[in-house]
């Protein structure tokens, strides 16, 4: 009875496990979750007072489909400050997160029958998203070479995330050059830019800064925690803009009000203060679990952002994670949820405090010395 396009649509691995995680929870077990995908850390108090401040004055209409020019205007200032581009606010639409800017970039160019390239592993919703549609997505590494086989003349677009979920790795230049010289577009999910904590992360728009074939996506879940106001952007040109536009108007009429508002808060000192404190924390959890998963003897990926580790555990990364859920109440992700080259991993999530992150990496040490 349902409709064909969501056969292939999946549902997240990381649901399940967080499921049984919670189940185990119900039952009284003291279940340390490293799954989750979302800081822990409150969103920043001058926005939240804003937020708090807005709905008193009853500001709690629908904006321009576009979102707030003030909110546009100090994305474009931010833009201005960080990579000395000029984007025009009238080029930035704000959107409930950036799934729907997502959504809305793959909905805005790809025809059935076109190739969209993805990294393998990645964020799970992109391959739902091109297959529904009606796309084919073809999972790639992100090497030169590999996309130049992957290449063909069907392919619309290349998704790339960095830095990363699951690898919390960022993306060398050579795939931007590449992905610019032989690709029609470029969909940029920059959602963890910012969450940095060693070397040079790129942003998109600084090989394309008039966006002429750039589609960037980023929004304020993750660098400023705001995860369940829903709040992100996209940043085109006017063609695409006037198309995702279309979309907004009626599948969504306008972005939350009162997060739009708040969100001018994220870029007063104030708020920088909590941010930087927040990306100091996170680097200091990354470099225990590193310290772990090197001792644990897994084999590492080099993850400088987002709050991903994404060990190769030598076996079966789903058998392990139920098994170690099961036994010893830690929950991970299992690699294999984002593409076939996680089969063998597991996905690590240092969003959690740093007390509950060593006792869930002891419990894990015991469970593989249990397990020898
Ligand atoms: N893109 C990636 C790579 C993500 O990991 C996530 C959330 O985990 C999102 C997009 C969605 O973020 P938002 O809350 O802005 O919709």
């Amino acid at each position: 009875m349902l409709s064909k396009r969501l056969l292939d649509f999946e549902s997240f691995e990381v649901m399940d496990i967080l499921a049984l995680a919670q189940n185990l929870e119900n039952e009284g077990k003291d279940v340390i979750h490293l799954e989750i995908g979302e800081p822990d850390f409150n969103t920043p108090k001058p926005i939240i007072d804003e937020g708090i401040k807005v709905l008193k004055e009853g500001n709690t209409h629908y904006t321009d489909s576009r979102g707030i020019l003030e909110l546009r205007e100090k994305l474009s200032e931010l833009y201005k400050n960080k990579y000395n581009v000029d984007v025009n606010p009238n080029n930035i639409v704000i959107t409930g997160g950036s799934s729907l800017g997502l959504f809305f970039a793959l909905s805005s160019i790809i025809d059935e029958g076109d190739e969209v390239l993805i990294q393998n592993p990645c964020y799970p919703c992109y391959k739902n998203f091109i297959r529904f549609l009606g796309a084919k997505p073809v999972f790639c590494d992100f090497t030169v070479e590999s996309l130049e086989k992957n290449l063909s003349n069907k392919t619309k677009a290349i998704i790339i995330n960095s830095p990363s979920n699951p690898l919390g790795e960022v993306i060398n230049k050579d795939i931007y050059e590449f992905a610019y010289e032989n690709i029609p577009f470029i969909i940029s999910d920059e959602i963890y830019n910012g969450l940095v904590y060693e070397g040079k992360c790129y942003s998109t728009i600084e090989f394309d800064e008039h966006l002429e074939k750039t589609i960037l996506i980023n929004g304020f879940s993750k660098l400023y925690a705001m995860t369940g106001w829903r709040l992100g952007y996209v940043m085109s040109n006017e063609k695409i803009i006037d198309a995702i536009l279309k979309l907004q108007q009626n599948l969504f009429i306008s972005a939350p009000t009162v997060s739009q508002y708040a969100a001018l808060k994220a870029f007063e000192k104030e708020t920088e203060k909590e941010v930087n404190n927040m990306i100091k924390e996170f680097n200091r959890r990354r470099k225990l679990v590193l310290k772990y998963v090197k001792d644990f003897g897994w084999e590492i990926n080099n993850p400088v952002g987002a709050y991903y580790v994404f060990p190769n555990i030598g076996e079966d990364g789903r058998e392990f994670a139920y098994k170690l859920l099961k036994e010893k109440y830690v929950a991970l992700t299992p690699g294999i949820g984002f593409g076939d080259k996680g089969k063998n991993h597991v996905r690590i999530s240092y969003a959690n405090s740093y007390e509950n992150i060593k006792e869930g990496l002891e419990r894990i040490k015991e469970f593989l010395d249990e397990n020898e």
